[in-house]
């Protein structure tokens, strides 16, 4: 295995089933046996290279898993029919009754609703703290506490975890640290830093092209033949399964990743440095003044940049929603949630992805509602797509 996440891509090699240079699509949710006594064998997990049921898993699912596995450095993975199917299963299966999750309190609106409405419901709790504070993490673990949960880029602030530390602090407690890399994939290799887990929601700028969810967990084989077993594993039985030709059309798009990830990262920092000079108020990882800027850079795989997201901040909502709607209308990218799309893609966080957080939390952790999320697009004049920005900054009156 290279260093390199992209290189591990690019060196898979497929001979289809009729030589095809694409591996064959699995069309068959249910698979024969030759020999009874094989059946059993593979129910009980010991038969190698046997498929039982699609929902254990499938040719496709196990390609696009194994290419996945081979960009976050882990022995291997499971792909899920969507980001939070593999969020929950990895949760669902790591704690049971009066477990207890240390979370970022900057995570994803879904993870967020999922751990403070859902997970209680079966007695997990979780206690949501500031993630870059390695003191307030520590002082948050309990004996009950089983994992460490975070965004290795935090929606929609842009905090940085410190996964090398949160790593150390795992470690010493004995709990797993688990990584949603969804915003940052080849730029950052949690496992590698020391993260036991690392989840994407494929959703984003892995498959990157906005036909479909999904989502992925790697980690070690252990962990995630515990996942796929039929007796007590969380995606086996709570069934969030991908379908195969979704499986294949992914695989195909996660080969170009590397390259769509350095034009995001390019066209993200142009914007966000000439808007900073401007005067507006941009939160960009790539920038100086981002307060995590230096860790960024120690931790990041450096030729793909800072990544595709940043946000400014315009003030007010009815300001932040007059700009997205002129920006739309000058063709400028589309008002919409999700991220990684060739075009850009913006919203106002507090109404939109991180709607679940109640009002008084987000002001607390530094939502305001004049933020604007931007996920830039892949454009290839992006000084063009500047100055029709900085006009429509100046018609609505942020600039
Ligand atoms: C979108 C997203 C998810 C959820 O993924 P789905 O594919 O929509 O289920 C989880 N985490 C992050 C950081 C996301 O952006």
């Amino acid at each position: 295995m290279s260093n390199k996440p992209a290189n591990n891509i690019q060196d898979l090699q497929y001979f289809g089933e009729f030589g095809g240079v694409n591996p064959s699509i699995s069309d068959s949710a249910t698979y024969t046996f030759l020999h009874a006594k094989t059946m059993l064998d593979t129910f009980e997990g010991h038969a190698e290279g046997c498929y039982l049921y699609s929902r254990h898993t499938s040719p496709s699912n196990l390609y696009l898993s194994e290419a996945l596995a081979a960009m976050e450095f882990t022995e291997t993975a499971n792909v899920a029919a969507s980001g939070m199917g593999a969020i929950t299963s990895v949760f669902m299966q790591v704690c049971g009754a009066e477990d207890h999750i240390v979370s970022s309190r900057t995570i994803y609106g879904g993870s967020y609703a999922f751990l403070k409405n859902f997970a209680p419901k079966f007695n997990i709790t979780a206690s949501f703290v500031d993630i870059t504070s390695l003191k307030a993490v520590e002082d948050a673990i309990t004996p009950k506490t089983k994992m460490i949960y975070c965004e290795a880029i935090s929606n929609p602030l842009l905090e940085i975890a410190n996964i090398a530390e949160l790593s150390k602090i795992a470690k010493k407690h004995n709990v797993l640290l688990v990584v949603d890399n969804t915003f940052s994939p080849l730029l950052i290799s949690p496992q590698k830093l020391g993260a036991d887990i690392t989840i994407h929601s494929l959703t984003k700028f892995i498959n990157g092209t906005n036909d479909t969810v999904g989502g992925v967990v790697c980690g070690t084989q252990e962990f995630i033949d515990s996942l796929r077993n039929v007796n007590d594993g969380a995606a086996m039985l709570l069934g969030p399964v991908m379908d195969s030709l979704r499986a294949a059309s992914i695989l195909k798009n996660l080969r170009t990743l590397h390259i769509r990830m350095k034009k995001h990262s390019e066209n993200a920092l142009y914007l966000a440095e000439n808007f900073e000079d401007d005067g507006l108020k941009v939160v960009y990882p790539g920038l100086k003044s981002h307060s995590d800027h230096q860790l960024f850079k120690a931790m990041y795989n450096q030729e793909y940049g800072f990544g595709g997201i940043l946000t400014i901040d315009v003030g007010t909502l009815e300001k932040a929603n007059e700009l997205m709607e002129l920006m739309q209308n000058e063709n400028l990218g589309y008002l919409a949630v999700s991220l990684g799309f060739y075009k850009t893609l913006f919203s106002a966080p507090g109404t939109s992805t991180s709607s679940e957080i109640p009002e008084e939390e987000q002001a607390e952790m530094g939502l305001s509602d004049g933020i604007i999320r931007f996920s830039i697009g892949l454009d290839n004049d992006i000084e063009r797509t500047y100055r029709a920005m900085r006009k429509c900054m100046k018609q609505v009156g942020v600039l």
